[in-house]
């Protein structure tokens, strides 16, 4: 670390990318990240008292940055040294620091496939960073990314960031490593290769994580947000080359973590809960690929796409009849009608076994 902070040393692999007036950027100094040892704080304005509704004191101190504890727990279950990864409040906030330390404000540029998730040009468009699209190419019902034009636009167009969503979100398709990797290859030096695997649980499929050792510019986001089932505990982690992590850790915010959260979150990763959510993962996996099936077959139904994750995408040949059916039997899906290319399509999440079940009998209801 200090090898890095020193701006004489010029800096090596991922860390080229970081923003140029960033290099020497220390961030936030937080009471918290003093390693003071004390019987008496005094050194960050807490109350000496507990608030009378926190009934342990427990929220009475401002929260550990990084909880190790935590950190060491997420890159167990991640498969990566606790020092690759930072935990932040969900994938969002991983996605926002890494456009924020690495593209400049008001310039530079980041590349996604529409349709993709919502925040990578959300983000960039905060930061005045432009968004250059290279939509997902769909051949006989298959989304496909094309990871050649990627790599000629980022090039061509200095590109520091590419955004690829494996499992893709809205689209469930999974992106091969080995095509990863190439365009990982051809990025390195020029722009970081992230792949946000929100949904990698319910796709049986190995982590891009596995393409650090050789790939230092592939950055992997991951959540407890959805497997997990703890999405209001905001908890994400960016995975990445260890010197990469701590430049981003000086561009987040002091005190991130709630401690509510970190110590929720800590249970959900303990062995049983693990096994717990396991075996959920399995349950929507049956469940997708009998909903799959069952929507394919119904009447109405242009398309339904196989899924790695845990939704379905349907084309309809009226979308705003099934999504009326839908709602008044109470069901709530998401309209992707306003993305590009699904101007046809909803995107239908798997329930449990019951609610899935509700899902098809009000798009048959009247047609069967
Ligand atoms: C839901 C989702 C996220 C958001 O995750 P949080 O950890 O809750 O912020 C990130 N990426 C994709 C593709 C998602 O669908």
């Amino acid at each position: 670390m200090s090898a890095m902070l020193d701006s004489t040393a010029p800096p090596s692999g991922p860390l080229t990318l970081l923003r140029e007036d960033l290099r020497d950027f220390g961030g936030y100094r937080s009471a918290r990240s003093e390693r003071l040892q004390g019987r008496i704080w005094l050194n960050a304005n807490e109350s000496p008292w507990a608030n009378p509704a926190d009934a342990d004191g427990a929220l009475r101190r401002y929260p550990d940055p990084q909880p190790q504890a935590l950190r060491e727990a997420l890159a167990a279950l991640y498969g990566c040294t606790p020092e690759q990864l930072l935990v932040g409040r969900g994938s969002d906030e991983g996605i926002d620091l890494l456009v924020r330390a690495v593209c400049r404000p008001g310039g530079d540029a980041i590349v996604v496939s529409t349709p993709t998730f919502g925040m990578y040009a959300v983000s960039a468009r905060l930061h005045g960073t432009r968004v250059i699209d290279v939509p997902l190419r769909e051949a006989d019902g298959a989304w496909q990314c094309d990871l050649a034009a990627i790599g000629d636009v980022a090039l061509e167009q200095g590109a520091r960031i590419v955004f690829l969503c494996s499992p893709g979100n809205p689209t469930g398709a999974l992106i091969p490593l080995d095509g990863i990797a190439a365009l990982a290859s051809r990025l390195e030096g020029r722009a970081l290769l992230v792949v946000d695997e929100a949904y990698l649980e319910y796709a049986l499929a190995p982590s891009a994580l596995t393409l650090m050792q050789s790939h230092r510019n592939v950055v992997v986001l991951r959540t407890l947000s959805k497997a997990h089932a703890l999405a209001a505990a905001r908890i994400g982690s960016v995975i990445a080359d260890a010197e990469l992590i701590e430049a981003l850790r000086r561009c987040q915010a002091p005190y991130p973590l709630p401690s509510a959260c970190v110590d929720e979150a800590f249970r959900a990763l303990a062995a049983d809960a693990v096994a717990t959510t396991r075996a959920r993962v399995a349950t929507v996996r049956d469940e997708r690929e009998s909903l799959w099936r069952a929507l394919g077959g119904l009447p109405g139904v242009r398309r339904a796409y196989p899924s790695t994750a845990n939704f379905v995408l349907v084309r309809f040949e009226d979308a705003q009849d099934a999504f009326e059916r839908l709602l008044a039997a109470g069901v709530v899906v998401r309209d992707m009608r306003a993305a590009r290319g699904l101007g046809d399509a909803l995107r239908i999440s798997i329930g449990t076994p019951e609610q899935n079940t509700a899902v098809l009998s009000a798009l048959s209801g009247g047609r069967a």
